[in-house]
């Protein structure tokens, strides 16, 4: 399939296992179209993934996901168009990448109270500068055998109810909102079909789109997803969340069917907002 749209993909800036570079030499490699770089926590690599498409006719949306709490439920908030070079945006990022490495340092230390032996520094290696997350711990697990796939460190250890899971600073999900809008961002929310419920009172923070097309989605959901959209006047998006080759097999960069108008209509969006806040401190994007 050419001229294909996935507009929720990680790299190695957070807990992807391909550098910026190689996802765009995938995504060219497939015929895609559009995908946006979303890395958890940081916008630092968006600048390698333009410079790697750079005169391809593959369009790079510069992203974000923000990963966020509510009582019962994790809750992403992925942000389109931000303005990636921002210092305020960076500056905030930064501080919950800090709060990620003392919270994966604490799961380090429960785990060996569970008999569960890693090195920090090995963990450390592995993320190589990233915004750490449990996929890097879970990495560690399976390379000392103590489980046999990324999933099984989650359902067993590192989930959110497993024994070993810590938790972090996180905003909740209306500050994310706020803080992408901020950015001069469009505020997303992501694999939305367990947290639908949040909708209004997200709407009610400035969001602006839906993640209606999703891995693992069946056609109803998505249609239920897409007539949530609709009733709540917010735009539809999609995209695979693919983390790399290994450890989420069922994440295929580009493998949706999502249509090519959910670029068109969220593009025409940024524009009318960059317009309508032109004046503001912020750095516009050149993308
Ligand atoms: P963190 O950002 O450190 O809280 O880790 C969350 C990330 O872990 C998600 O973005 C996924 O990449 C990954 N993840 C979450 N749940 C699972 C799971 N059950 N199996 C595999 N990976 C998961
Ligand atoms: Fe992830
Ligand atoms: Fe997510
Ligand atoms: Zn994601």
């Amino acid at each position: 399939m050419t001229g294909g749209v996935d507009l929720h993909v990680h790299t190695t800036a957070s807990d992807g296992q391909l550098s910026p570079t190689s996802v765009i030499r995938k995504a060219q490699a497939l015929g895609l179209a559009t995908i946006a770089i979303t890395d958890h926590d940081t916008t630092e690599g968006i600048e390698e993934a333009l410079a790697a498409a750079r005169g391809s006719g593959l369009q790079v949306i510069p992203g974000v996901e923000i990963s966020t709490d509510m009582p019962r439920a994790e809750v992403h908030i992925l942000g389109y168009y931000v303005a990636y070079g921002d210092p305020f945006l960076r500056d905030k990022l930064s501080l919950f990448r800090d709060s990620r490495l003392g919270r994966a340092q604490r799961m380090v230390a429960k785990l060996a109270r569970l008999g569960v032996s890693l090195e920090w520094k090995r963990v450390q290696e592995i993320a190589n500068g990233a915004a750490v997350g449990r996929p890097h711990v879970a990495r560690a697990m399976l390379e000392k055998g103590y489980v046999s796939s990324i999933h099984e460190a989650f359902d067993l250890y590192i989930g959110r109810n497993g024994p070993a899971y810590e938790d972090r600073f996180k905003l909740s999900p209306a500050e994310a909102v706020r803080m992408i809008l901020m950015a001069n961002g469009l505020p997303v929310l992501a694999h939305p079909l367990q947290v639908h419920h949040s909708v209004p009172e997200l709407c009610a923070a400035g969001l602006v789109g839906l993640e209606a097309y999703y891995t693992g989605y069946a056609p109803d959901e998505t249609d239920f997803l897409l007539s949530l959209a609709a009733r709540h006047g917010l735009l539809a998006t999609g995209g695979s969340d693919f983390h790399g080759e290994d450890g989420w097999p069922e994440n295929k960069l580009g493998a949706l069917a999502i249509p090519p108008n959910v670029v068109d209509s969220l593009r025409a969006r940024h524009e009318r907002t960059r317009a309508s806040s032109s004046g503001s401190s912020l750095q516009p994007n050149t993308n």
